[in-house]
């Protein structure tokens, strides 16, 4: 099995936001479990640095990470395969992102989408670290030479900003130390929250939590928005702008789906129908992993000795990837 696997690493990396939710599974942790049959190294991180850039207090930071590790581990990130650790214990990344921001031009860090969005967020926080926050996402992959990025659609701009920065920084010390990533999207790369509008996302609140229960998980079914043009239960419906009916393709039988394309479009099934039988499919498909995340949060312990046995892992890597670049670079 070992020797059929592609060469080089996979790379990705999550703000620990605590617990993961629908978008995070299908437009990111589906391939970050898929890659470690495919790829010989996967290297999956906590990014607790980034995180500072937009929380107003610490305080949750550490429940938050063991949380998002409960989570990866449950999904079927293996820890004998894959390196599992927290941004902050290899402290050689701040290192890097200082050596690549001096091939950064300010204009381009101010000009990308993902900052722009950020400061109509918070437009009292403009930090520094929210300016350089693909600077650090650059120096994350580049660090650990990763090859592929799994991520969801949303970050495919940092993606292209990461393969320029490494492009600048081999042009301008005249190297080809770090490598050029590519991204690597789901087939869903964006998912869309129960607003049926914007990405799926926690700080929106329009978020389902993989950990829920299933009462939990119904009672946000059941608050998706559906066809917008579809206000009485005898209002025939349109399932190619229904969120919940995107929904369906992932979670539901070939049968059921075929059902509800026909019976929607003709006010054979209402909408409330059509959400309770995707609660029950989506809390089907999640019993295992809920199960699995039960089982692990029994042995607190053992989750925080994967990420410290991921960090020294990590790190490993990391030492010898900045003592190339600092020979790249010519410092003495
Ligand atoms: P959040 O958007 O909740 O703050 P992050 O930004 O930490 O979550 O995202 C972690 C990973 O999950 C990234 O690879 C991101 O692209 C992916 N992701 C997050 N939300 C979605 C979504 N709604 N659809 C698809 N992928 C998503």
């Amino acid at each position: 099995m070992t020797s059929q696997k592609k060469k080089g690493r996979v790379f990705s990396g999550a703000r620990p936001t605590g617990r993961q939710h629908l978008g995070n599974y299908l437009g990111a942790i589906k391939n970050y479990v898929a890659l470690q049959d495919e790829y010989e190294e996967c290297i999956y991180c906590i990014v607790d640095i980034h995180a500072l850039t937009t929380v107003d207090t610490t305080k949750e930071l550490k429940n938050n990470t063991y949380e998002m590790a409960l989570d990866w581990l449950a999904a079927g990130l293996r820890p004998d395969d894959s390196i599992i650790f927290v941004q902050s214990h290899v402290p050689e990344v701040a290192e890097l992102h200082t050596f690549l921001s001096m091939v950064t031009p300010l204009g381009k860090l101010t000009d990308l989408p993902t900052f722009k969005e950020k400061i109509r967020y918070q437009p009292q926080n403009i930090n520094y670290g929210l300016v350089g926050y693909p600077v650090l996402m650059a120096a994350d992959i580049a660090l650990y030479k990763a090859i592929v990025v799994p991520v969801g659609v949303d970050q495919a701009p940092h993606i292209e900003f990461t393969r320029e920065v490494v492009r600048s920084f081999n042009y301008h010390y005249n190297t080809n130390v770090l490598i050029e990533p590519q991204m690597k999207a789901t087939k869903v790369p964006k998912v869309l929250g129960i607003d049926g509008e914007n990405k799926m996302s926690k700080s929106l609140g329009n978020h389902i939590e993989l950990a829920s229960s299933p009462q939990e998980t119904q009672q946000r079914v059941m608050q998706m928005v559906t066809d917008p043009q579809r206000a009485r239960r005898a209002d025939p419906g349109n399932p190619d702008v229904c969120n919940v009916f995107t929904m369906h393709r992932i979670f539901s039988s070939e049968e059921e789906v075929e059902t509800i394309n026909v019976e929607c479009r003709k006010a054979g099934i209402g909408c409330v129908d059509c959400k309770k039988m995707f609660a029950k499919n989506l809390n089907e498909h999640l019993a295992p992993f809920r199960a699995r995340r039960a089982k692990l949060a029994e042995k607190p312990d053992d989750v925080w000795g994967v990420l410290d046995d991921g960090g020294k892992r990590a790190r490993a890597i990391a030492g010898q990837t900045i003592a190339e670049v600092k020979e790249a670079i010519g410092l003495p």
